[in-house]
């Protein structure tokens, strides 16, 4: 059957026999695979196509599965996952032997993450492993925050996808790694730094940058990673340039430009709207009959700020005038 459609209870057994299925979250649809079995993780990079240096996140669907996959703990690690668990919050944590290098590009921690989605979490307590799951598109595209997504991308190499409606939260999720017991944002996402200091008391924001053929900190970090086909410009035109003749435009709330708004990620400049349409928006303009794509600029606060990161890294550095 093309696409694999598939429900939460069917799509439990394939895991637990070794498939992978897209299923959907709260920040983007994942491709789910049982994360101890190093098969269904190869089927996972195969399927993505996603290079062996970029790890993936582990999910759990109740807190004290962390004992089982994590060791050395810090307070505030536990304090952060009481706090936003179930939620868009990822922590990088020092690995148990259980958890296989395939799934952390043989670092010794592990990425892990309590999504809050129903179906998310009935598949997983069923399945009754932690289930390891990247982002359920190929590797350097836009991330998939609806079933179809994962269809048009997936469909035919994997053993089912579970339909759980749009992703509410649309950007992937924060992620936290701790040194000497302090956390440290390497992805920013819909948890933000306020409401980290709230819990932890403090935080450094270090993105890190990917270097070619090594494991990376956080990987998602990659300037290719959000890029669509059609060049996007992020950030209002330049005065004295002139837009490609087919220029397409997603407005925020009611930014004023030269060109007419195609789309609005929120009219009304709700950031969390906002963030639930960005990724759909820049798929649904990734054609090829379009020469470039504007995306006006988005307020640097709450999960604007994750916003920026993707956009900023989708953007070129340039605008391409034809003059
Ligand atoms: P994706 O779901 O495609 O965004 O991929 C999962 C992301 O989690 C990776 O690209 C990394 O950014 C991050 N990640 C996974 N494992 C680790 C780890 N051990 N340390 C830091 N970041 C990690
Ligand atoms: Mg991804």
């Amino acid at each position: 059957m093309y696409p694999p459609w598939t429900s939460p209870t069917r799509a439990a057994q394939i895991l637990a026999d070794g498939g992978v299925v897209g299923i959907p979250t709260e920040t983007v649809y994942g491709l789910a695979g049982n994360a101890f079995d190093p098969k269904a993780l190869a089927k996972i990079f195969a399927a993505k196509e996603r290079p062996f240096f970029d790890p993936l996140i582990v999910h759990i669907a109740k807190i004290e599965t962390i004992e089982l996959i994590a060791k050395d703990i810090p307070k505030a690690a536990w304090k952060l996952a009481e706090a936003y668990w179930p939620g868009p919050m990822t922590l990088v944590l020092p690995k148990q032997d259980c958890i296989p290098d395939l799934a952390t590009s043989a670092l010794s921690t592990v990425a892990i993450r309590f999504p809050n989605h129903k179906i998310a979490q009935e598949i997983i307590s069923l399945t009754g492993v932690p289930l390891a799951a990247p982002s359920a598109n190929l590797f350097q595209h836009v991330s998939p925050t609806t079933a179809e997504h994962v269809a048009e991308q997936l469909g035919n190499r994997i053993d089912g996808i579970v339909d759980g409606g749009p992703c509410f939260v649309g950007v992937e999720s924060t992620i936290i790694t701790f040194i000497e017991g302090k956390p440290v944002i390497l992805r920013p996402g819909a948890i933000t730094p306020e409401m980290i200091i709230k819990i932890a008391g403090s935080l450094t924001i270090k993105q890190s940058v990917s270097s070619p053929g090594k494991a990376m900190p956080a990987p998602g970090m990659m300037d290719k990673h959000y890029q669509p086909r059609v060049p996007l410009f992020y950030g209002a035109i330049p005065i004295d340039a002139t837009p490609p003749p087919h220029t397409v435009r997603i407005a925020f709330g009611n930014t004023k430009s030269r060109i007419d708004a195609t789309l609005n990620l929120s009219p009304t400049g709700n950031l969390t709207e906002a963030t639930a349409n960005l990724y759909a928006f820049m798929r649904s303009l990734d054609k090829e009959k379009y020469d470039l794509i504007l995306v006006d600029p988005i307020p640097d606060e709450g999960v604007g700020i994750a916003c920026n990161d993707r956009l900023r890294r989708a953007s070129l550095k340039y605008f391409p005038s034809q003059n």
